[in-house]
């Protein structure tokens, strides 16, 4: 069993009216199964109201299944005694930086969690140090939060989130508010989470550019994975992608329009580099 696992899970809400009756049923998630591997890299896509966040929430166990199974480290998320375990081993970071910095100083934001986790205080300041190394954002150790643009903060909140050395870091759109720049700066330290530090992420986005080095991709609509695959095989199904409303990166759908109009080119090209290093093969054949 992987790092996190989901056994034909269906989360349904209620919605209910002024009164608190209940109205109707939204099924968010519908019979969702998935076996993510420690270590890896795991991208989730899916236009708005596909049932991203109502999924990545049970990674951590703030919802629980309506119908089926979470394991988290192997720990059913129902078990209210392993509740902290599972908090600790899967972390999430969110959308808006602005709702989880909670300290007048970053090295304090960043002490909270593993504080709060009873370390030793010696050992509190180890972890800050090494986290905000991590994330590139050690230099910045004594300025407010406040100050800090919103790619840094981002960058801040997931330091926290790795200060209580989590097993699996899962973000939920955590560049939807940030400028191109500050998406870099955050995909970046990502990306070294799971290259330097062996932590297993689970980057939900809407944009395509952020899933190209993902291991492995789930793309979700109306509540299902309606696709499954690494970058390279979602990318070849451009029009499977649009019929998703979701959009193909520029030089992905550029290498699909000419491959369509008779060039000879691979599927599912993801960068710009590739592209031409396929034009150029062409030329020499
Ligand atoms: P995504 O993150 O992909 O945008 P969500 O998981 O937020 O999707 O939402 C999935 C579905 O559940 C949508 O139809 C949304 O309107 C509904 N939903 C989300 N949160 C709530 C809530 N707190 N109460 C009722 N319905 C909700
Ligand atoms: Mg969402």
């Amino acid at each position: 069993m992987g790092i996190i696992k989901a056994k034909d899970v269906i989360y349904e809400y209620m919605r209910r009216d002024e009164e608190g009756n209940v109205e109707g049923i939204t099924r968010a998630v519908d019979k969702v199964s998935l076996d993510i591997n420690q270590g890896d890299f795991i991208a989730i896509l899916g236009h708005n109201g596909s049932g991203k966040s109502t999924l990545a929430k049970h990674m951590n166990a703030i919802l629980y299944p309506t119908e089926g199974t979470v394991w988290v480290d192997g720990k059913d998320t129902r078990e209210e005694e392993e509740l902290w375990n599972i908090r600790q081993s899967a972390g999430m970071v969110f959308q808006n930086p602005d709702n989880q910095i909670i300290g007048q100083v970053v090295e304090e934001d960043v002490g909270f969690g593993p504080e709060n986790m009873g370390v030793p205080t010696k050992e509190i300041w180890e972890r800050v140090e090494e986290s905000l190394k991590a994330v590139g954002m050690y230099k910045f150790r004594k300025h407010s939060p406040n100050k800090l643009s919103g790619g840094q903060k981002q960058r801040v909140s997931i330091a926290g989130v790795l200060a209580m050395h989590p097993k699996c870091i899962i973000l939920d759109e955590p560049t939807a508010m940030l400028d191109p720049n500050g998406r870099k700066e955050v995909i970046r330290a990502i990306r070294a989470l799971n290259d330097v530090e062996k932590i297993t992420v689970i980057l939900i986005t809407h944009y395509m550019e952020e899933i190209i080095y993902a291991d492995k991709v789930y793309v979700m609509d109306d509540g299902k994975i309606a696709m499954q695959g690494t970058p390279r095989e979602i990318f070849s199904q451009v029009e499977k992608l649009k019929s998703l409303r979701l959009d193909v990166p520029q030089v992905t759908l550029l290498a699909y329009e000419l491959k369509k109009r008779g060039v000879d080119l691979p599927d599912g090209i993801l960068t710009t580099e590739e592209l031409v290093g396929a034009l150029k093969q062409n030329r020499k054949g």
